[in-house]
């Protein structure tokens, strides 16, 4: 598989996320599994990150793409009752700019609240999840401080504006797993196969293990507004953001 193929497919999502139209070949075309493609910039979803959408362009016909489906190939799952484009087809796919540009900058502002929790309140995450604009995170962090959520956006959005990198790079799994803290999770996820790991470095603050689509640096996340703190068991505090505009 590697980092940066999935079965037959190049996975131009991971190797430049601002990618959104790009020429590619139909290799197989499959009512109940979905369309691959030898190229596609299409997140297929992972890590709280949900796929994207978008469209598949041929002959002056629009297939349109709802989700993907991961298996031993990267299944595209057509709008029910759209054309199918047949195997060997030259087309263009396209990546609906709006929302994934908004979830690249959704999931950025978790890496900066999940650095910012760790680094000053010393939590880890238990679990997240993230719609475009909007996001929630857990952490394990059994005292609240006094006035968390105000200090907590403060903070959030002081590295916002600090313009931080975010450097992303591929490295042997024994070289990445030595990185104090890569591990941001509770739980370790990378699964045990994985000889080649994707590290995500928001520079000076946050670095980790990683396979979702980001912002070059951190202005572009925009203005974080925590939204609320809940309390979701006796160690757990679930952090509610919202993009502000
Ligand atoms: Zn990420």
């Amino acid at each position: 598989m590697g980092v940066t193929q999935h079965g037959r497919t190049q996975r131009l999502d991971l190797a430049d996320p601002t990618v959104r139209e790009w020429p590619c070949t139909v290799l197989e075309v499959d009512p109940e599994r979905g369309i691959v493609l030898d190229r596609s910039a299409f997140y297929p979803g992972g890590g709280g990150q949900p796929p994207d959408h978008g469209v598949l362009l041929w002959q002056g016909v629009q297939t349109r793409v709802a989700g993907t489906r991961k298996g031993d190939d990267l299944y595209l799952i057509p709008v029910e009752g759209d054309p199918l484009p047949p195997v060997g087809a030259q087309v263009t796919g396209a990546v609906e700019d709006a929302r994934r540009t908004l979830l690249m900058r959704t999931h950025s502002g978790l890496h900066v609240l999940c650095g910012v929790v760790f680094r000053d309140f010393g939590a880890l995450v238990t679990g997240g999840n993230m719609e475009p604009g909007e996001a929630r995170m857990d952490f394990n962090l059994p005292q609240v401080p006094a006035d968390f959520k105000a200090r907590l956006e403060e903070l959030v959005n002081t590295e916002v504006a600090a313009d931080r990198s975010v450097a992303v790079r591929v490295l042997p799994r024994t070289e990445a797993l030595a990185i104090p803290d890569i591990i941001r999770t509770q739980a370790n996820l990378i699964p045990p196969a994985e000889q080649e790991i994707r590290i995500v470095d928001i520079v000076g603050l946050d670095v980790q293990a990683d396979g979702g689509t980001h912002v070059g640096s951190t202005a572009q996340i925009g203005k974080v507004r925590v939204v609320k703190v809940e309390s979701k068991g006796r160690a757990n505090r679930r952090v509610r953001v919202r993009l502000a505009d």
